[in-house]
């Protein structure tokens, strides 16, 4: 098998592009998926500094480095979610990946805030996946808006979308399809533009890259990734995928093309702001207060029960 860029022995197949690449042309390659990703749907620009939300695993680093090596201006975002021993390694690879290369980070420890994962799934009889899900996506949304960026960008990749996308079809969840895009623009003062500029690569890819570049990233999973449906629906895909080597980039790609405009009518408008904190909300508060909520009522049954 040769390189399909230089001729030499090529290390690493690519089978949906029917290609094989040797180490340093596969990173030349990796890049240009990233930069045909940025440039083709208008996600920034090198001037822009871009808010990269990094979690620790192979995705987000990946994410960061190329984004780094190309030349854009980024500051790595970290959530420690208060997972146990998973949160602990998280953040400690993160922060030894922004140090090894002088890069800046902000890390923002949940449970300093009260909002550790598993006080808000106690409190509230939620999946943690449920809690962790609203606490991420306010976090990064809150933090991107009053740090003062316009872009933030997530390690999500083919897999990722592929899978998304499966369920939100599987279910009809017609609203969720219409908002299933590598770029969504802010609908609310409050919002900053999210962008996903790995849209475009396999996590086989994300992974070959993350090794390659001697990334030392999180290999163990969440313990509460356990079961969830999102990996059922990735095993799918990758049964299709081997059968039908090019599946999942035809399966969103084609959505992107045909499927996402028909949907995009059924967005159900701009969010109001949340009474409570002034995020963007589709209730009277946001689904986040609405959470934190249901933990002060609970901690506050809880201290009047207590005997004095
Ligand atoms: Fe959060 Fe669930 Fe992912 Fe763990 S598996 S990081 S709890 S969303
Ligand atoms: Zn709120």
């Amino acid at each position: 098998m040769k390189c399909k860029r230089c001729r030499g022995p090529a290390e690493v197949q690519i089978r949906q592009h029917s290609s094989a690449f040797c180490r340093p042309c596969f990173i030349i390659y990796f890049h240009r998926q990233v930069e045909r990703a940025i440039h083709k749907q208008r996600m920034f620009t090198p001037e822009e500094e871009v808010l990269v939300a990094v979690s620790g695993g192979k995705d987000s680093l990946a994410l960061w480095d190329a984004l780094q090596t190309l030349g854009y201006r980024t500051v790595g975002l970290h959530l420690a979610l208060g997972i146990g021993a998973y949160s602990t390694d998280s953040t400690a690879r993160t922060e030894a990946f922004a140090q090894a290369r002088g890069l800046q980070l902000v890390t923002v420890r949940l449970e300093e805030e009260g909002h550790a994962v598993p006080t808000l799934a106690a409190f509230t009889n939620r999946p943690a996946c449920a809690a962790c899900g609203m606490a991420k996506r306010y976090y990064f949304d809150k933090l991107a808006f009053e740090r003062g960026f316009s872009v933030l960008a997530t390690g999500h990749n083919l897999d990722d979308e592929a899978a998304r996308l499966l369920g939100n079809v599987l279910h009809w969840q017609v609203d969720h399809l219409a908002k299933q895009h590598p770029i969504l623009a802010p609908t609310h003062e409050r919002f900053v533009r999210k962008v996903k500029p790995l849209y475009r690569l396999s996590e086989y890819e994300t992974a070959v890259y993350a090794f390659v570049r001697r990334i030392d990233y999180v290999v163990d999973e969440c313990p509460n990734s356990v079961g969830a449906t999102q990996l059922v629906y990735k095993d799918a895909l990758n049964r299709l995928e081997a059968a039908m080597p090019g599946t999942k980039q035809n399966f969103v790609q084609e959505f992107l093309r045909v499927g996402q405009p028909r949907f995009a009518s059924a967005f159900d408008g701009p969010p109001r702001s949340c009474a409570r904190c002034g995020m963007p909300s589709f209730g009277e508060v946001c689904s986040f207060c609405n959470l934190l909520r249901e933990v002060e009522d609970k901690r506050a049954r809880r201290a009047a029960a207590r005997p004095r």
